[in-house]
């Protein structure tokens, strides 16, 4: 491959941004109010996320330059073109070379955070409606049904609904509550069995977990190292909850489910398949429930994981063994690659062999998302229209 020829790349890890006024348009005041919004500081150094009478102070960890919106005189985030328009978002995919997307939420992320399962169900029932338009726009998207798991049966019937409404893919937390079951409790048995058996996959995403105000503004990491702290423990959730499908046995029960983590690179998984595999050898009495396979299969076959811009992630694949890495771009999200996605593919894969190359660029996302056109030949540009 020659540096400047164009590589096309499918995503394990992309963002819709909800319209601002997504909840007021669809639900009456009283719900609405309650919902998750962020508002900038007038400086765009600090955002303020209000949940359901929550508020979650953080400074904004991506504002590469603060914008002030001239109108408002408040903060506003700088955001590639294409971000709240689905029609646009097809002109910056096909500049920037990204074919099929795996597209979860933004603001949506922080209902995790909600304490009421029916509020909870009903904002995710609104995001949901919106995010099956915009995937039915393109063949190229494909959208996460964000899943209110406060209740077991909340969870279920928004798992049938959006199986119904042709979703593939369903986001949960890394946590399904703060203080209840967590995922390796038989409490989520029957979960499990419907995502299997409507064909559904699992996306688990950084920054997903429920918080609770107090502990996000007072003990959350701070002070020196503080954000770079809170960033490496955001993978670390998901890298848990990953874990416990493994060791609770859901993959050995389920063959046909897959878990897809984004945003937290990948090499972590042949490290965590060690770890797994040696407890489960070492420790025959304590281990429970017994599989008929390593818990390093389930991992290596069932979780596949989505990074944009780590450098050791592809040796996942070429010393490891581990088959299922997924490069992603995050857009729009500025801490993904947008506007230097043809430099970071390059660097990431110029020195690998085509067969490496097309299964982490391409065939990883094909074996989950079968549904979605192979992207363009390497090298040449996007069909007439490419939606
Ligand atoms: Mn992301």
């Amino acid at each position: 491959m020659t540096t400047d020829q164009k590589i096309w790349a499918n995503s394990g890890d992309s963002h819709l941004m909800e319209p601002h006024d997504i909840f007021r348009e669809n639900l009456p005041p009283r719900f609405a109010d309650r919902m998750p919004r962020g508002v900038l500081d007038e400086d765009g150094q600090f955002e303020t996320i209000s949940v359901d009478g929550q508020e979650f102070r953080r400074k904004v960890p991506f504002a590469k330059r603060p914008m002030v919106d001239p109108e408002t005189g408040r903060g506003v985030f700088e955001r590639a073109p294409g971000s709240n328009d689905m029609r646009l978002r097809i002109k910056d995919l096909n500049q920037e070379g990204v074919w099929g997307e795996l597209v979860y939420t933004s603001i949506g992320m922080w209902m995790h955070s909600m304490r009421d399962p029916l509020l909870m169900l009903a904002g995710c029932e609104v995001i949901n409606d919106w995010a099956i338009e915009y995937q039915r726009f393109s063949s190229r998207y494909v959208c996460t049904a964000m899943i209110p798991t406060l209740s077991l049966e909340t969870a279920l019937s928004e798992v049938e609904r959006s199986a119904d409404m042709g979703f593939k893919i369903a986001m949960l937390p890394t946590s399904p509550t703060l203080a209840g079951p967590n995922w390796n409790k038989d409490d989520w048995h029957p979960l499990w069995a419907l995502l299997a058996e409507t064909g559904m996959h699992v996306g688990f995403h950084a920054g997903s977990d429920p918080h609770e105000a107090d502990t996000f503004n007072g003990t959350y990491h701070r002070g020196p190292g503080g954000h770079l702290l809170n960033y490496y423990e955001a993978s670390y959730h998901m890298q848990l909850a990953a874990a416990k499908l493994v060791a609770s046995g859901v993959f050995e029960r389920h063959p046909t489910l897959k878990c897809v983590v984004s945003e937290g690179g990948a090499t972590w998984v042949p490290f965590m398949a060690d770890r797994l595999d040696e407890a489960y050898r070492q420790h025959v009495n304590q281990v429970w429930p017994k599989f008929n396979r390593l818990p390093s299969e389930y991992l290596f076959e069932n979780v596949y994981a989505s990074f944009q811009h780590d450098r050791s992630a592809p040796q996942a694949l070429v010393a490891m063994g581990y088959r299922n890495v997924c490069w992603g771009s995050d857009y729009p999200h500025l801490e993904g690659t947008f506007g230097h996605t043809q430099e970071t593919l390059h660097g990431l894969v110029d020195n690998l062999t085509a067969a490496q190359r097309d299964r982490i660029l391409k065939g990883a996302f094909q074996e989950l998302f079968p549904h979605v056109p192979p992207p363009p030949e390497d090298g040449t540009e996007p069909p007439e229209g490419g939606a």
